[in-house]
């Protein structure tokens, strides 16, 4: 094999967090700024969202995901990213010193140049996340045709040309069913109705509202889809009612007719690299754990996006993304110094989902969480000690809150201060 392909910063993913972070590391100053793609195009999952609702925070107009994947394009060329497309990034050693500074090495493969050894000052992991599938479910019954993830059922329809069925059963209220919930009754399709095992929609209220209620499409909480039945193709599922305990209710079962299931059933941050490369995880999120400037346990290592923790809005994830690249790019040339203190940030009170995990103090920071259980009534997010205290109207797991919080008020905390607890109280 040839002598490792050396690159300032290295970028893994092209979708909304490592294209933001290619731009931002470029604009910091870093000379070779190189995109990894396994895919033939940019963009990542935004290519296939052709509903609107993003950008509004970014370019505050409602665009579709190929649409904002666009803005976002144009910015990234004019830096001067370099990209290498039909990319897949197979390997990754843990980093190592060399020099007096750590570097990290992957590997790659590519039709035209085959496998090649990539040698980067600094990564930033931003390889999206994928859906959990039928075979982590453990549903009951033949494994027929028929059963797809909501996410493969959008590219299909959406990108290639594709209607997976006629007669639809989503399983779970993840926002992509949801969406794809109405997709399927646009395209003619009849979507029987939407079963979800908790006794709260997992994905936004009003995606319930604009792709549910609007369009007469029924949808049934304390549900779950219990068995698959058919042969060859799906000819139906089981669905049964679940108490509070989520066991099944004796007798409350029926059978209904489809010949397709989507599966709506959670996300999981796309992190076998990042395990290969020895950075930690943290196990609620699933994602590397980082501190304020996306940096990992590894230094020389920073993640955005989805990878990190799944987040409901694409501008987060864009803005997250913009900060791996940057600090990506000071550390590349050698402009990042050790943190002085650090801070971690220990959920509590039905907070169940924090990032980033800790904090360095030396910048100003967005805590994104999420709650554990809806709150319905008013309640108030605070961070201690004395930080941040906001009332809100309610919290619910599929929407994020931001706490922001600043350098200054983080370098005022006394000196053995090294936890700050966030949490919800009900009042
Ligand atoms: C199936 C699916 C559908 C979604 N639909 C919606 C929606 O309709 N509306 C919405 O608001 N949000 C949706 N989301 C949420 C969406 O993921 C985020 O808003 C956003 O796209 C996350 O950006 P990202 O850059 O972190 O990840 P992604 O957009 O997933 O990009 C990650 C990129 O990394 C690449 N990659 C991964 N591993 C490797 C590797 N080893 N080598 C090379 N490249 C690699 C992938 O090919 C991909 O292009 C969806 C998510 C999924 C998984």
């Amino acid at each position: 094999m040839s002598a490792a392909r050396q690159v300032d910063v290295a970028i893994i993913g092209a979708g909304p967090a490592g294209l933001a972070a290619g731009a931002a590391a470029r604009n910091e100053g870093a000379e070779r700024v190189v995109v990894f793609e396994r895919d033939w195009e940019p963009g990542g999952i935004l290519q296939q969202c052709i509903h609107p609702g993003f950008g509004l925070h970014t370019f505050g107009e409602e665009l579709t995901g190929p649409e904002y994947a666009h803005r976002y394009l144009t910015r990234v060329r004019e830096a001067g990213v370099e990209f290498s497309l039909n990319t897949m990034v197979f390997q990754m050693d843990k980093p190592v010193l060399k020099d007096g500074r750590k570097t990290v090495t992957f590997w790659t493969m590519q039709p035209e140049r085959g496998i090649e050894q990539i040698e980067a000052k600094s990564l930033v992991l931003a390889m999206g996340c994928r859906e959990r599938p039928a075979g982590a479910l453990g549903v009951a019954g033949s494994r027929p045709s028929g059963v797809y993830t909501a996410g493969t059922a959008q590219r299909f329809v959406n990108m290639e040309g594709f209607m997976p069925g006629t007669k639809v059963v989503i399983m779970g209220t993840g926002d992509i069913g949801l969406i794809m919930a109405r997709r399927m009754l646009l395209e003619g399709a009849e979507v029987v109705g939407v079963f979800e095992i908790m006794p709260w929609v997992s994905g936004l209220r009003r995606n319930i509202a604009q792709c549910l209620d609007d369009f007469g499409i029924p949808y049934y909480l304390n549900h779950s889809v219990c068995e698959l039945r058919g042969r060859g193709r799906l000819e139906g599922v089981g669905v049964v009612e679940v108490g509070p305990d989520r066991q099944p209710i004796p007798g409350s079962d029926k059978f209904v007719t489809c010949d397709t299931l989507l599966l709506a059933v959670g996300l999981i941050p796309e992190n076998e690299l990042s395990r290969m490369a020895g950075i930690a995880i943290e196990p609620i999120t699933g994602g590397p754990i980082v501190n304020e400037w996306m940096q990992t346990s590894e230094d020389c290592v920073f993640a955005a996006g989805n990878v990190v923790v799944v987040y409901d809005l694409v501008d987060f994830v864009s803005r997250e993304g913009e900060r791996a690249g940057k600090y990506a790019a000071r550390y590349a040339m050698g402009r990042l110094e050790n943190a002085k203190r650090e801070f971690k940030i220990v959920p509590e009170n039905n907070v169940r989902v924090v990032s980033p995990q800790t904090l360095t103090g030396e910048d100003d920071v967005t805590v994104y969480l999420r709650v554990g259980s809806p709150v319905e009534s008013k309640c108030r997010l605070y961070a201690e000690p004395g930080l941040f205290s906001q009332r809100l109207r309610y919290a619910r797991p599929g929407e994020m809150n931001e706490i922001k919080l600043s350098a200054s008020q983080l370098k005022s905390l006394a000196s053995d201060v090294t936890r700050i607890t966030v949490g919800l109280e009900v009042l």
